[in-house]
C-alpha cells in the first residue's frame, strides 16, 4: 500500500462505494413530508463521518443532527506528532462550521440521557430530540481506578493525554520543562484501548524531543501490563537505532506488577522498584463513553457489542455504535477504523431511512507511527463481517519489517500525512 493519496484513502476506507459525489439512488422526501430524523452523538471521526455522509449522500432527504459539546475538536491522532514538535496545536484542531454550512444541525451540548423507549435523546440544556435512528459515538472514558493512586485530579499532575486538548498541552509543557538526567515513566494501558501503537509512538516522540535538546542522561521507562505490543519488533529496532539506551520497556515479567502512583511525590511503584520521575504519563484502562454505558448499550467488557454487517447495536436495532465505544472484532480502536465503520453505518442508515442501495460491509484500517524524523512504520488490514465479529480478510494484513530501507519509511510518513488530511476533510468538511 504505497502512494496513499486522498483518493486512495477514500477507496481504502470504503468510500468508493459511498462517494460523497455519488448521485442519490432514491427519491428525496416529497415537499411538506416530514423527513426521517438521524441524531448523532459525538463529533469525532466516528460520529462526524456518519453525520456528513448521511447528510451529503442523502441530499437532504434525512434530517441530520450532530450533538458534540466541543466547539473545537482536537484530534488524538497526530497529537503524538504535536508532542514531538512536528505539528503545532492549531494544525490538529478543527471546527464544525463547514459541517453546519452543508446542512447538518450541529448542537454544542452534551447528551445526558437516551430514552430508548421514546426514541429521544435528552440534551444538557433540557431539550428532547426525537430520532428514527441514533448513532452513538462518544469515544472512550478513562477507568481511573485501574491504576491505584490515580484519579481525575491526579491527571493534572500526571497527565494521561489519552483524551486530547488540555491534557495534551499539559503533557507537552511538562516534557519541555525536563532537564538532562530527568526520568520519564509511562504506564501503558491493558487491552483493549484506543490506538494500540500510540503509547510506543509517544515514547518515541519523548525521546526525539530529549535527543533534539542534547539530553545524554535522561531516560524513559515504559511499565507495561502487557507481555507484548503492536509493531514491537520495529519499534525496538528503531529505539536502538535512534535513541540507544534511552527507552527501557518493562513487561510484567520484569516489573512484577504495577502497584500504583503517588501524584504528590511523583513516585511510581512496581514489585521491582520505586521510580521517582519528573514526568509520569499514566495511560489507564478504558471503556466506552458514559452515555453508551448509561443507555445499557455496553456489555460486561465496558464496550458495546455490534452487528458486524451493519454497526447496529446488539441491544437496540434503532441505534448504531461506531468508533472506540464499540467492540470492533479484529479491528483496532483507531480513527481510521472509526471512519471506516461510520461509512458502513451511514450506508445502512440511508438504506433504512431513504431506500438507498446498500452493499456488503467492507472495512479497513492502517495505523502509522513515527519513530524519528522520516522513520515511520505501519500496520493494517482489510476486514469483513463474519458470523460473530468484524474479521480480518485472509491475507490482507501487512506490517513494517525490520531493516527496511529509509525511503520506504519516509514514504510511510508521507502516506500518514495524506491520510490525516483526508480524514479531517471527511469529518470536518
Ligand atoms: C495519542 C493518540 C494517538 C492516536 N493516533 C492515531 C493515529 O495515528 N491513527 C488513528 O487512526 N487513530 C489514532 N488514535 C486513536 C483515535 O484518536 C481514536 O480511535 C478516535 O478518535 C476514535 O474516534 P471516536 O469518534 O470513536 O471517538 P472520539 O474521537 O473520542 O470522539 C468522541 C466525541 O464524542 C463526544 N461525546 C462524548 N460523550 C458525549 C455526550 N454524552 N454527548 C455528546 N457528545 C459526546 C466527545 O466530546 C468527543 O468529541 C490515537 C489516539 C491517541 C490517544
Amino acid at each position: 500500500m504505497t502512494d496513499l493519496t486522498r483518493r486512495r484513502f477514500s477507496e481504502l476506507a470504503g468510500a468508493s462505494l459511498l462517494s460523497l459525489a455519488a448521485t442519490p439512488l432514491f427519491a428525496p422526501a416529497a415537499l411538506g413530508q416530514t423527513k426521517p430524523k438521524l441524531v448523532v452523538i459525538g463529533g469525532g471521526p466516528g460520529g462526524g463521518t456518519v453525520a456528513r455522509y448521511v447528510n451529503k449522500e442523502g441530499a437532504g432527504a434525512i434530517e441530520v443532527t450532530l450533538i458534540e459539546p466541543q466547539r473545537r475538536f482536537t484530534t488524538c491522532f497526530f497529537s503524538n506528532l504535536h508532542v514531538g514538535g512536528y505539528r503545532n496545536f492549531a494544525s490538529i484542531t478543527h471546527g464544525y462550521d463547514k459541517v453546519r454550512k452543508e446542512g447538518v444541525n450541529v448542537a454544542h451540548e452534551m447528551v445526558t440521557a437516551i430514552d430508548r423507549d421514546k426514541k429521544q435523546v435528552v440534551l444538557s440544556g433540557g431539550r428532547r430530540l426525537p430520532y428514527d435512528r441514533l448513532v452513538v459515538a462518544p469515544g472512550i472514558d478513562i477507568k481511573w481506578d485501574s491504576v491505584p493512586g490515580y484519579s481525575e485530579a491526579a491527571a493534572q499532575t500526571m497527565p494521561h493525554a489519552w483524551k486530547p486538548g488540555p491534557q495534551t498541552q499539559l503533557l507537552v509543557k511538562k516534557l519541555n520543562a525536563l532537564k538532562d538526567g530527568d526520568l520519564i515513566v509511562m504506564i501503558a494501558p491493558p487491552n483493549p484501548y484506543r490506538c494500540p501503537p500510540g503509547p510506543y509512538e509517544r515514547a518515541s516522540m519523548f525521546a526525539h524531543v530529549l535527543k533534539s535538546k542534547g539530553h545524554k542522561k535522561s531516560k524513559i521507562v515504559i511499565l507495561d501490563p502487557k507481555p507484548n505490543f503492536s509493531k514491537q519488533a520495529v519499534f525496538t529496532e528503531g529505539w536502538e537505532k535512534h535513541y540507544p539506551g534511552m527507552i527501557e520497556w518493562q513487561d510484567p515479567k520484569v516489573h512484577g506488577g504495577i502497584k500504583g502512583v503517588d501524584p504528590k511525590t511523583g513516585e511510581v511503584k512496581t514489585d521491582l522498584a520505586t521510580h521517582k520521575a519528573k514526568l509520569v504519563n499514566v495511560i489507564p484502562a478504558q471503556m466506552a463513553g458514559k452515555i453508551a454505558r448509561d443507555a445499557n448499550l455496553a456489555n460486561d467488557s465496558g464496550f458495546c457489542p455490534i452487528d458486524p454487517a451493519s454497526m447496529k447495536s446488539k441491544m437496540d436495532t434503532n441505534i448504531f455504535v461506531v468508533g472506540d465505544a464499540c467492540i470492533p472484532g479484529d479491528m483496532p480502536k483507531s480513527a481510521f477504523s472509526a471512519n471506516s465503520q461510520a461509512k458502513v453505518a451511514a450506508m445502512v442508515i440511508r438504506g433504512e431511512l431513504a431506500n438507498a442501495r446498500t452493499f456488503p460491509a467492507r472495512y479497513s484500517n492502517t495505523c502509522w507511527s513515527l519513530i524519528e524524523t522520516d522513520d515511520d512504520i505501519k500496520i493494517g488490514a482489510n476486514y469483513e463481517a463474519t458470523a460473530d465479529k468484524i474479521g480480518t480478510v485472509a491475507g490482507s494484513g501487512f506490517v513494517s519489517q525490520r531493516g527496511e530501507p529509509a525511503d520506504v519509511r519516509k514514504k510511510n510518513y508521507q502516506e500518514s500525512v495524506d491520510w490525516y488530511n483526508g480524514i479531517v476533510a471527511d469529518v470536518f468538511g
